[in-house]
């Protein structure tokens, strides 16, 4: 299936949570999970009240959320998932850490774009370095104690500088060092489950994808 090209807002709304997908906005009073937090659509404001919902619907609206929350296809996501699953350890852990050390999360999280949609632009248009080379694939995984860096010439761009900005305000991860003045980063090791700074129960994944 292709990618989702919709209105964003629209995905968090359907989630019931925040998937921070518009930078900035998504730390505002505009944000649409503040103002209306109720399901979009003509029913969204009946819709479900009172109803309980099946352990198949919840496993499938955890899945459905980290996938939006990363900005993946389904096949994207299960083919990270088969691929974290085969790895020792917790399988949801797997699946976290083997999306939170995608390039595109990895830019986003360092702070060189406002959100996940934004980073994944930059990387697709040319302007991040790994290791000193220009690599535009947001799906690259990054090992452990590879740098990340803007490339030099983009340095000065705005939606960078922007997103430095907003990045100063918030709490850097612990497994990333980041250099703001150079608009560049390294990877010091592999996030642990308690490092990794998002909302979900990735069991119910797991056991979705197990059936
Ligand atoms: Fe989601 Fe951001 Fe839109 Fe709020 S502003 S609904 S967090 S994308």
């Amino acid at each position: 299936m292709s990618r989702y090209s919709g209105p964003v807002c629209r995905l968090c709304r359907r989630e019931g949570t925040k998937l921070f997908l518009k930078g900035t906005r998504c730390l505002t009073e505009k944000c649409a999970v503040e103002r209306r937090p109720f399901p979009p659509g003509q029913h969204g404001q009946s819709a479900g009240r009172g109803r309980k919902m099946s352990e198949y619907a919840k496993q499938l609206r955890e899945k459905q959320k980290v996938k939006r929350m990363y900005g993946l296809t389904e096949t994207q996501f299960r083919t990270t998932y088969s691929k974290a699953s085969l790895l020792p350890g917790i399988k949801g852990t797997n699946l976290l850490v083997a999306l939170e050390t995608r390039l595109d999360n990895i830019v986003y999280r360092m702070g060189f774009a406002a959100s996940r949609p934004a980073a994944r632009q930059l990387v697709r248009h040319g302007h991040i370095e790994v290791n000193g080379a220009k690599v535009d694939i947001p799906s690259f995984k990054v090992a452990p104690g590879q740098e990340v860096r803007v490339a030099p010439a983009d340095r000065q761009m705005l939606a960078v500088q922007v997103a430095q900005d907003q990045a100063s305000r918030g709490a850097p991860v612990p497994w990333l060092s980041i250099d703001g003045e150079r608009a560049a980063g390294r990877l010091l090791e592999l996030p642990t489950r308690d490092g990794i700074p998002v909302n979900a129960q990735e069991q119910l994944i797991v056991e979705l994808y197990s059936k």
